[in-house]
């Protein structure tokens, strides 16, 4: 598979080099230059384990021999801690698809894993280096670390804001002890966190002369991880529910979960309906309703990992909705980034989008979705979750069964559980996480001090 940038200004490439290059360097995003058509093999697909399947959809989307890719997604999914590695529970109407098994209990683990052995393989290939650096509030930050955590061609640089990321996932962060971690507690904001990677991603020398390179959600291989799941349950719920397809709600915050459904189904997955569902931060729930992408402020809500107004997958998706027209989709970017706000006209009598429908969960209906499933089904929903179990609600169907995506463990979100609920939810990787040694250094709100620490540290 050849991979091509959305904004049509890059030369076609590999998959392995798409996945090194992580944004491209006309400013557009990778993807696969078609998209496999493979409706016919959904049912050969059916009875296949995860990773079984992981296999064959890989194979469509990448280059590897066939034992080096057996191996990498054995060592991608041997850290998650169920034997169906995404189990499916029912909660009332629901099925749950419970994607935080993996070693920091967020669903960002199934790609993570994965995209830090495939970092590990390319770079053994090519006797290279990497220098990770990034920014985070919490789950992305946590995942990304647990990936390449002792790996010998790896360093990571993980910037996050001092004292304002929650206390469990700042510890999840920083008792990391192996030594390529390096953990960079910015006296600053999340904004500046990123302003200051940005700042140093843009320094090209500095950027080549460390080998620097990113883990944020515009990775290709990110999503591609992604799109396993969404096939495996939709054939699975498909099988034991004797239906013809089925729908997820999937709660959103950079496009990233959703648009790796939106790839399933144009695969050819039985899947009818993609259900987006956001917090207060309701950008893309307002584009699927209107057809106008407005960027508003951030607002501080309980599903942290959902606060925020410009989803960066969104151009994947957008390149589609206006034809692959990559001048068009330029044009719109540039529209965007001058006025922060685009509109796409539905066609006549149509929404934006046929096959996605989006809502809206306050921190109020999150609260009382995540007491109500505890209540009637004693079954406890994080928060992230909750916001797509509560929109979920708005499209009652009786033939068509729900899979919602269950992103995160409940433990990782005890205040909004202990709100809810009354009960204290725990698990046992977090236990003592508090008072375990940690290792992270203090920085100053300045892109100097940050350069200056990647100086010393780098690989
Ligand atoms: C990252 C995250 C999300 C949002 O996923 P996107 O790919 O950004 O839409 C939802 N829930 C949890 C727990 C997350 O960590």
């Amino acid at each position: 598979m050849q991979y091509i940038s959305t904004r049509g200004e890059t030369g076609r490439m590999g998959f392995r080099d798409a996945v090194m290059t992580g944004l491209a360097p006309d400013g557009g995003l990778m993807i696969p230059a078609r998209i496999p058509a493979e409706k016919d093999r959904m049912k050969a697909w059916a009875d296949l384990s995860y990773r079984d399947l992981a296999f064959e959809v890989f194979r469509l989307f990448t280059d590897f021999p066939d034992g080096d890719l057996h191996a990498l997604i054995h060592d991608s999914y041997t850290g998650f801690r169920h034997p169906e590695i995404v189990p499916l529970v029912r909660a009332g109407p629901n099925h749950i698809l419970e994607l935080f098994h993996g070693p920091t209990l967020a669903f960002k683990d199934i790609a993570l894993q994965f995209l830090s052995n495939l970092f590990e393989n390319i770079l053994e290939e090519r006797e290279g280096r990497l220098n990770i650096l990034g920014a985070t509030s919490g789950d992305t930050g946590s995942a990304a670390i647990h990936g390449v955590r002792g790996r010998s061609r790896i360093r990571i640089f993980m910037m996050h804001p001092h004292g304002r990321v929650a206390a469990l996932q700042e510890r999840q962060m920083t008792t990391v002890l192996d030594g390529n971690v390096f953990n960079l507690a910015v006296e600053g904001t999340f904004d500046d966190c990123q302003r200051i990677m940005k700042g140093i991603f843009e320094d090209l020398t500095f950027k080549d002369q460390h080998a620097l390179g990113a883990v944020n959600s515009v990775n290709w291989a990110r999503v591609l991880a992604q799109i396993v799941y969404y096939i495996h349950a939709a054939l699975r719920i498909r099988k034991s529910e004797g239906v013809d397809r089925v729908r997820f709600a999937v709660p959103t915050g950079n496009f990233g979960d959703i648009l790796a459904g939106w790839y399933a189904m144009r695969m050819g997955a039985p899947i009818s309906r993609l259900v987006l569902a956001t917090n207060e931060n309701d950008i893309l729930a307002r584009f699927f309703n209107s057809g106008t992408y407005c960027a508003g402020g951030v607002i501080k809500t309980v599903s942290p990992s959902m606060d925020i107004q410009v989803a960066s997958n969104f151009e994947r998706y957008l390149y589609y909705r206006v034809g692959e027209d990559h001048d068009r989709l330029r044009n719109l970017m540039d529209e965007f980034r001058i006025s922060k706000s685009i509109t796409v006209e539905p066609k006549e009598g149509e929404t934006v989008d046929p096959s996605i429908v989006a809502g809206v969960g306050t921190t109020e209906q999150t609260l009382a979705t995540i007491r109500e499933n505890y209540e009637n089904y004693g079954y406890i929903l994080d928060p992230h979750t909750a916001v797509g179990v509560h929109v979920a609600k708005s499209f009652p169907d009786d033939n068509e069964p729900m899979i919602c995506l269950a992103t995160a463990h409940p433990a990782k979100f005890p205040d909004a559980i202990r709100q809810a609920t009354g009960e204290t939810a725990t698990h046992d990787l977090l236990e003592g996480i508090l008072n375990a040694p940690a290792r992270c250094v203090t920085l100053a709100n300045d892109i100097k001090a940050v350069r200056k620490y990647i100086d010393t540290h780098a690989g």
